[in-house]
């Protein structure tokens, strides 16, 4: 039996002005609204390393953030570097294919079911 596909990024690119789009190895094709992704941040000054609750408050994140770079990490992950000066999270794929399941959502409900650090 061949292993389960992981899922991975065929395509990273930029949708509209601010957001970013993953086109992934299974045909999906999902835009990350530029502010969700900042709310979803998984570093450890975004969620408390020992319980795994969302310490970022929605309410310190400007509307208007957004990615000013995208850059990669390793084979595995890329890192966001925010409007808001905030470039410490690093998002997985996993954490990306996950995310992609909470879209549309609040941010404020999104789970975090392990701290990738
Ligand atoms: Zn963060």
């Amino acid at each position: 039996m061949p292993p389960p596909t992981k899922p991975a990024p065929v395509e990273i690119t930029r949708a509209g002005d601010r957001d970013v789009q993953i086109r992934w190895n299974d045909g999906r094709t999902v835009v990350y609204p530029a502010r969700f992704l900042r709310m979803a941040c998984p570093c450890d000054h975004c969620v408390d390393e020992m319980t795994g609750r969302r310490v970022l408050q929605e309410s310190s994140v400007p509307l208007d953030v957004h990615p000013l770079a995208i850059e990669p990490v390793g084979r595995y992950a890329i890192s966001l570097r925010f409007s808001d000066g905030h470039s410490t999270g690093i998002f997985t794929w996993e954490w990306l294919s996950h995310l992609a399941a909470e879209l549309g959502q609040p941010a404020s409900a999104v789970t975090t079911p392990n701290n990738p650090h």
